[in-house]
């Protein structure tokens, strides 16, 4: 029943897929022997290939977890690490080449590793089998081996040969087997020699009658035998084959045969070959595994039991998997996208464009009415008379009878309507939209997936970039009309007058706090109304300077820097009285009446300001939101559904909490699998024990 070694084999595979367990091992043969003893010819002898890691230096430094695969319809050979995601190699000098450097990347300060190197290879000329190879112990310790590397090896050796794997003992036939590395080790835990197959190499070194007399041994009795075998690859193949890549079976045994067959007398009562020790092999293997699944079973029940009692007690029975995971991320992003589309409307774009318009509004009236024509230190030509001096200081009055100051409102309106509005309200809305999802993003499972939020953050970039296009020119056609007239009711000028008001009315108090902070830079109240004072008296030209004001040096005992800074605050005492004056002016009775717009300009472009904003809060709301809204959780849906099964498993895995609760959940149902699969093994083999004995 050959079936239970591959069963076997499969299920520590399975097993292995969810991390090495201590208590959870399936029997395998360990190789062990000292260092040139034929460790490696031996392997390579059973797999028919070379492939093992040569070289004067100690190469191998990690434990090799071989395992066979028989495959018998298998058109090629191959070997796969499962752990590096290298997939099929069928060319075995490649084979070699990777493991030499898995084994060489251990560092030389460590020496050696434990973390075994996992290889399987798959062909129709191998037995199943699971075999581990070991770094050789050393015997002479040269000058670049020390102790502790001789003790390393031991170590890392014994921890393998322990039961209930099966011991291949390594010993050549021109080394005294009382020397043997191999059988010293494995007597210590295996002193009755039970699990001990004694392999002597490089029997064609010594005289076939002392060969065979070595294989007869009666000082170190093995239950399972010794065999005889000459894995010399001969000479000549070498040159003929390409190395490493072709099957070296039928040269290895037909060498190995001529010798023993050569002498046919000699070795009549002893077992020899390398075609027998595969046999021997599979058949102590399989025996091995029969014997030991009662226990694995209770094992891997023990574990699932742990496994299970994790599952209830730390995650409540929650069952989770990659892709579920993703699914209820995605559905609780979408559900808070919704909750976000609701609350983000029409209205919400009102009043950031209105407030954007409302600035715009502010920096015009600065630019084309209330500036004082004289803003710098420098002082004003002393020629001037008094009353030239005062209108120079002054602010500029209304002079709504003057035609060129009605021009100035007529001007502003153009600016404004032609202001680019499309682009303008398109882009803060559109910015409103992005930082809205980014929140929303952040406060998400997605939150703790850099990928993700990269992904989501173009996604919605990109929807927005494509929409912005077309809204931005067909919302500049709509506001068209305006650029030509614009009328404004009583009732909008009224909503104006009000609105402008509380607008003035906010910027007068940034005025005010900007201006605190700057007279405490300036060394506070008393102090800045030094400076302010002096710059007053220069700029209206009460205060001829001789050398200029501007100096790094500073002037009238104060340095550049706190003039600089007085100038700031000059600024700002001038702004807020303006917006002091032009308040008194709005709520005049005057600026109730539209009829007096060249008195209020600020009233006038506000209800100007209105019309724009209406005009884009509808159009946006209709060609930005909307869908926007709907194409986003569609683009998503769809970029997440794309996503292959490995990336889905790496996003969930990113989560270090789902992580583990993935983990959990994928060890519980492995186990049950296991296990599953173990029972019928149990079964398979009453049924075969019965039949067997009624035969
Ligand atoms: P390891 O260090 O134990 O893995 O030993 P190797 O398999 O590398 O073998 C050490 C040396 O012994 C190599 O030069 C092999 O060619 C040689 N060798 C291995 N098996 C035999 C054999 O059966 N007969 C002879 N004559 N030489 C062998």
């Amino acid at each position: 029943m050959m079936l239970l070694t591959r069963k076997m084999i499969e299920i520590r595979s399975l097993l292995q897929t969810i991390g090495q367990s201590e208590t959870l091992t399936l029997p395998s043969i360990v190789v062990v022997g000292s260092q040139s003893s034929g460790k490696s010819s031996v392997l390579e002898a059973i797999v028919g290939h070379e492939f093992l890691p040569k070289g004067s230096n100690m190469v191998t430094r990690r434990p090799i977890e071989l395992t066979l695969v028989n495959t018998p319809k298998a058109q090629a050979e191959y070997g796969e690490f499962p752990a590096l995601g290298l997939g099929k190699i069928t060319d075995f000098t490649q084979i070699q080449k990777t493991l030499t450097d898995l084994n060489l990347a251990v560092p030389e300060a460590d020496c050696v590793s434990d973390d075994p190197i996992q290889l399987r290879i798959h062909s129709p000329n191998v037995p199943d089998l699971s075999l581990i190879d070991l770094p050789g112990y050393i015997q002479v310790e040269a000058f670049d081996q020390p102790t502790e590397l001789k003790m390393k090896i031991q170590d890392l050796c014994d921890k393998y040969i322990q039961p209930p794997n099966v011991i291949l003992a390594i010993s050549a036939a021109d080394v005294d087997l009382a020397n043997s590395t191999a059988l010293r080790a494995s007597r210590r835990v295996d002193p009755r020699g039970e699990r001990t197959i004694g392999v002597v190499t490089k029997m064609d070194l010594v005289d076939p009658e002392r060969g065979a007399q070595i294989l007869a041994d009666r000082n170190y009795p093995l239950r399972l035998g010794y065999v005889g075998v000459v894995c010399k690859i001969p000479k000549d193949s070498k040159s003929l084959f390409s190395r490493g890549s072709a099957n070296i079976i039928n040269q290895l045994t037909k060498n190995e045969s001529a010798y023993f067959s050569a002498h046919p007398e000699t070795f009549t009562e002893v077992t020899t070959g390398t075609p027998n020790l595969r046999k021997k092999l599979m058949h102590v293997l399989e025996a091995t595994m029969s014997a030991s699944l009662a226990s694995t079973q209770e094992a891997i029940q023990h574990e699932l039991a742990e496994a299970t009692y994790e599952f209830k007690v730390q995650y409540n029975e929650r069952s989770l998997s990659a892709e579920s995971y993703l699914a209820e991320s995605l559905d609780a992003f979408k559900h808070g996208f919704k909750g976000f589309s609701d609350t983000f409307g029409r209205k919400e774009v009102r009043e950031i464009v209105k407030h954007e318009l409302d600035q715009q509004v502010l920096n015009l009236l600065a630019q084309r009415y209330w500036n004082r024509p004289v803003d710098s230190l420098r002082p004003i030509d002393p020629v001037m008379d008094i009353a030239e001096k005062e209108n120079v200081k002054a602010l500029p009055k209304a002079d709504p009878e003057n035609p060129l100051w009605q021009l100035k409102l007529d001007a502003s309106t153009s600016t404004l309507t032609k202001l680019g509005i499309g682009r303008l309200a398109t882009g803060v809305a559109a910015q409103a939209l992005q930082e809205g999802v980014q929140s929303l993003v952040s406060n998400s499972t997605f939150a703790s997936h850099p990928f993700a939020v990269q992904e989501m953050t173009k996604a919605s970039e990109g929807i927005l970039n494509d929409l912005s296009y077309d809204t931005s020119d067909e919302l500049e056609i709509c506001v068209k009309p305006y650029k030509y007239r614009v009328e404004v009711d009583g009732q909008e000028w009224a909503r104006g007058r009000d609105n402008i008001g509380k607008v003035l009315q906010r910027e007068l108090k940034d005025c005010e706090v900007a201006n605190r902070a700057v007279e405490e830079q300036l060394g506070g109240r008393r102090k800045a109304k030094d400076v302010l004072s002096f710059i007053d008296r220069v700029r209206s030209g009460d205060l001829v300077l001789e050398g200029p004001v501007d100096g790094v040096g500073g002037a009238g005992g104060f340095s550049a820097a706190l003039l600089a800074k007085g100038r700031e605050a000059l600024f700002l005492r001038d702004r807020s009285e303006i917006l002091r004056l032009r308040l008194a002016a709005i709520k005049s009775r005057q600026c109730s009446n539209p009829a007096n717009k060249y008195a209020c300009p600020e009233i006038f472009l506000d209800a100007v300001a209105d019309k724009l904003t209406s005009t884009a809060d509808l159009f946006l709301d209709a060609e930005l939101l909307s869908k926007f809204y709907y194409q986003f959780p569609r683009v998503l849906e769809r970029q997440f559904r794309a996503l292959d099964e490995g990336t889905v498993e790496r996003f969930a895995r990113e989560d270090p909490k789902i992580r583990r609760h993935l983990d959990v959940v994928r060890r519980k149902e492995l186990l049950e699998h296991v296990l599953k699969e173990m029972e019928g093994l149990r079964m398979l083999e009453a049924r075969e024990k019965r039949s067997s004995s009624r035969g």
